[in-house]
């Protein structure tokens, strides 16, 4: 292999280019990027951001030093076995990375703000002025995040999520029903069970017809895979690059990774998006492997966090629709708690975790280790989770 060429210049595409100089790859590399920014992390542009302690959060990269020729500001526009085609000069690669990472789901409309990138995160600071009414669309990760900053910031918050509780695209109505008094707590008006039919420059328009009118309008209904350049390619594609667990794409030379990759996933038996910062951190040295012809496979179980409300919330795994649930201290009396999916032979299957983030860390190996757990000692919160292995002395 000669020229690789990695599409995106996010976390993934960023640590793609440093593992393959870590794993000995020697050739042409080049890194694409449509933001006019190097590599930077996303996770503080909803936290610190927001609240004006952090104004950059570029993330450590040193071109020279990895010989990698970067691009910045420049879009790939089409894809040619062999050819990058972009909106500068296209590309030839005899191995490609692709990690254009997401792009968040437009509601119908004008006016209002999504915040995926640091520009952005610059304009949302700018409008959430103490006293303006701030209303946010989806009480998902983002937008919960959104919420807590604008409140901190003394805005008159809204929040307006379409399912009756918050967290819906991961969380039951019985587990996400416990964040909801968050909202309350923080000041923030939370109103569940509404649809908003339409995004207006004076506020939003609800499925029913009412307006509820304000400052300023942010919405946070989640994302979808950033494919639309890869449009008429013979690549497959289905919500996301469809990749093995081993990374590789529909074509020989080509894998994805990060939140662009829609991955086969054998532990699971269905496909995973990453979404996911930790996803994108670790899935491009795996890619590279294979990329380099040395047999690899990633599937791990998958993580996420969000800080909310003052709140450090911690998910793993995927809750599987027959897994059982186990709480580990009262969501609705202790400040900590955490709930766990277990599957019919006692292995679980994703964890929730609040303001427990060494319970997150033991639950997750554990469901790495497929192993099997004592629900009664998994439901103690005065024993540590690693112990509930069953029959074990851990
Ligand atoms: C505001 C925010 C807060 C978040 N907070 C958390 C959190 O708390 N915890 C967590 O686990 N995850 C969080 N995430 C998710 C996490 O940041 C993402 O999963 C991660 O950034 C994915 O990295 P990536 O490199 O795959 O994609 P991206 O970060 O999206 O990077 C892809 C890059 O490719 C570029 N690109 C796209 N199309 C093209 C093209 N055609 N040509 C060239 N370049 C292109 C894009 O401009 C972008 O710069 C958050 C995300 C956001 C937006």
């Amino acid at each position: 292999m000669e020229r690789v060429v990695v599409v995106g210049a996010g976390l993934a595409g960023l640590q793609a280019v440093t593992a393959l100089r870590a794993q000995g790859y020697a050739g042409e590399l080049v890194l694409l990027g449509a933001e006019r920014y190097p590599p930077y992390d996303r996770p503080p542009l909803t936290k610190g951001f927001l609240l004006n302690d952090l104004d950059d959060s570029t993330l450590p990269f040193d071109p020279q030093e990895l010989k990698v020729d970067v691009h910045y500001g420049v879009r790939a526009t089409g894809l040619r076995p062999g050819l990058v085609e972009t909106d500068g000069k296209d590309q030839a690669y005899d191995g490609l990375i692709i990690a254009t990472g997401a792009e968040p789901l437009r509601l119908p409309g004008t006016g209002g703000h999504y915040l995926r990138t640091r520009d952005d995160a610059h304009t949302v600071r700018a409008a959430l002025r103490p006293g303006a009414r701030v209303l946010v669309v989806g009480a998902g990760w983002i937008g919960a995040e959104v919420a807590t900053a604008a409140a901190r910031r003394g805005c008159r918050v809204t929040v307006v999520e379409q399912a009756a509780t918050p967290a819906p695209h991961v969380l039951p109505p019985e587990v996400g029903r416990h964040l909801a008094p968050w909202y309350a707590r923080a000041g923030v008006e939370l109103r569940t069970g509404q649809r908003v039919a339409e995004v207006r420059p004076d506020g939003v328009e609800l499925a029913d017809g009412e307006l509820l009118r304000a400052d300023v309008v942010i919405v946070g209904v989640g994302v979808r895979p950033a494919t639309g350049w890869l449009e008429g390619s013979p690549l497959e594609v289905d919500a996301g690059v469809l990749v093995g667990p081993d990374l590789r794409a529909s074509w020989p030379g080509v894998v994805a990774v990060g939140d662009v990759a829609a991955r086969w996933s054998p532990r699971y038996e269905r496909r995973i998006r990453g979404e996911h910062w930790d996803d994108a951190l670790r899935a491009p040295a795996a890619a590279v492997a294979t990329l380099l012809g040395r047999p690899t496979s990633y599937d791990p179980v998958p993580y996420v966090w969000s800080e909310q409300f003052g709140r450090m919330v911690q998910f793993a795994g995927v809750p599987m629709p027959d897994a059982r649930l186990v709480w580990r201290g009262d969501p609705t009396r202790d400040p900590t708690w955490a709930v766990f999916w277990v599957t019919a032979d006692h292995r679980i299957a994703a964890a929730l975790t609040v303001d427990r983030p060494r319970d997150l860390t033991q639950a997750r190996r554990l469901a790495e280790r497929d192993a099997r757990v004592d629900l009664d000692l998994l439901a103690d919160p005065l024993v540590s989770v690693k112990q509930s292995v069953a029959g074990s002395s851990e």
